[in-house]
């Protein structure tokens, strides 16, 4: 294994920006190629924990021989949102500087050639990261995004051409949901990751191997030990069933028997009122329409001081907020409706 320091450089004198890289060599020229990634969203971290675990396994593996494709590891991806405090708090998700969110705004390519990416040297620190996460994870045959929600299942959002050929890498992962989605606009590091080969003839694209994922480790409090220790084997299983790493000793596993749902069929839920939210519902939990979600405690001690927000379709619960406090129009969860949803905005990777 190797390890490498990427640098990219800051927007004002005497700044710079650091992550490591590792890679481990492939010995066999057939074998598929990965790229694994965390914490793009820097303080999203049940990932960064998992590929903690994850490498010691690598590790033993390249002793014993057992790597057959390369793989490229990126544990950190956003030193600049990794820096990022504002009044003590951690702000991970958005550039401070420019209010971009860190996982927008990738170069969508027309094909997998990174001489297409745009020119970023006078384009902003957050840019040329972004240049660079592409450069380093294009033409992997799989590509991982590691993040997590805010409280939410093991869950993977997949685009529609690569599916169901990933239904594999789902069990393998332990994934308790996949959301399927077929259009991105925004420019996330999945997008990215996929729109190259859209349009590019099947030799190239190999639909029939290729992985890319944004994976969704749950919420931002479960960073566990023993969680990690399991997402890590599910990805060790996800390489060794992509024939990335060699080792007859994992145990086989059954199908993936969960949910797939249409990116069409979430309902965000937007909070009626600003207040505090006492929910009635957690991720996994089945409902029926009409039934209560939660109540927005909007003027406390008064009559009709509160708000209840009811199902509007028949689904299970995917996520919900981590903090209790609300404003009117925010999202209050994602409900993964049986049919589509009435919600304009339901067809968006909503990373
Ligand atoms: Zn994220």
């Amino acid at each position: 294994m190797q390890k490498s320091i990427e640098r990219v450089a800051g927007d004002s004198e005497g700044v710079a920006y650091e992550f490591p890289v590792f890679r481990f060599e492939g010995k066999d020229k057939a074998a598929p190629s990965a790229y694994l990634q965390a914490a793009l969203h820097a303080g999203e971290l049940p990932g960064v924990v998992a590929i903690d675990a994850l490498m010691p396994m690598l590790a033993k593996a390249e002793a014993e021989d057992r790597i057959k494709g390369p793989i490229t590891i990126v544990p950190w991806a956003n030193p600049i949102g990794r820096a990022q405090y504002h009044f003590g708090e951690h702000q991970g998700r958005f550039n401070l500087g420019t209010r971009t969110n860190f996982n927008r705004s990738f170069p969508l390519l027309a094909a997998p050639d990174a001489r297409l990416l745009p020119d970023v040297s006078l384009g902003g620190a957050d840019r040329r990261l972004k240049n660079r996460l592409v450069q380093l994870s294009l033409g992997a045959d799989i590509v991982l995004d590691l993040h997590c929600d805010d409280e939410g299942l093991a869950y993977l959002y997949i685009h529609t051409s690569l599916w169901p050929q990933m239904a594999d890498c789902a069990a393998a992962m332990g994934a308790e949901a996949v959301l399927l989605w077929s259009e991105d606009n925004t420019g996330t590091f999945e997008g990215a990751s996929i729109v190259p080969y859209q349009n590019v003839p099947t030799s190239v694209a190999r639909f029939d191997r290729r992985v890319v994922t944004t994976v969704e480790y749950r919420g931002m409090l479960d960073v566990d030990g023993a969680l990690a220790a399991s997402d890590a084997e599910g990805l060790y299983r996800l390489l060794v069933t992509r024939g990335v790493v060699q080792d007859s000793s994992v145990p086989k596993f059954g199908k993936f028997a969960g949910p797939v749902v249409p990116l069409e069929n979430i309902d965000m839920m937007p909070a009626p009122r600003a207040g505090a939210i006492l929910y009635d519902v957690k991720p996994g939990d089945r409902v029926r329409k009409g039934d209560r979600l939660a109540t927005i405690v909007h003027t406390p001690g008064e009559v009709d001081g509160r708000t209840e927000v009811f199902a509007p379709q028949s689904g299970f619960i995917l996520t919900r907020r981590s903090r209790r406090i609300i404003r009117a129009g925010e999202d209050l969860l994602k409900l993964a409706g049986d049919d589509r949803s009435g919600d304009a905005r339901s067809g968006t990777l909503e990373d």
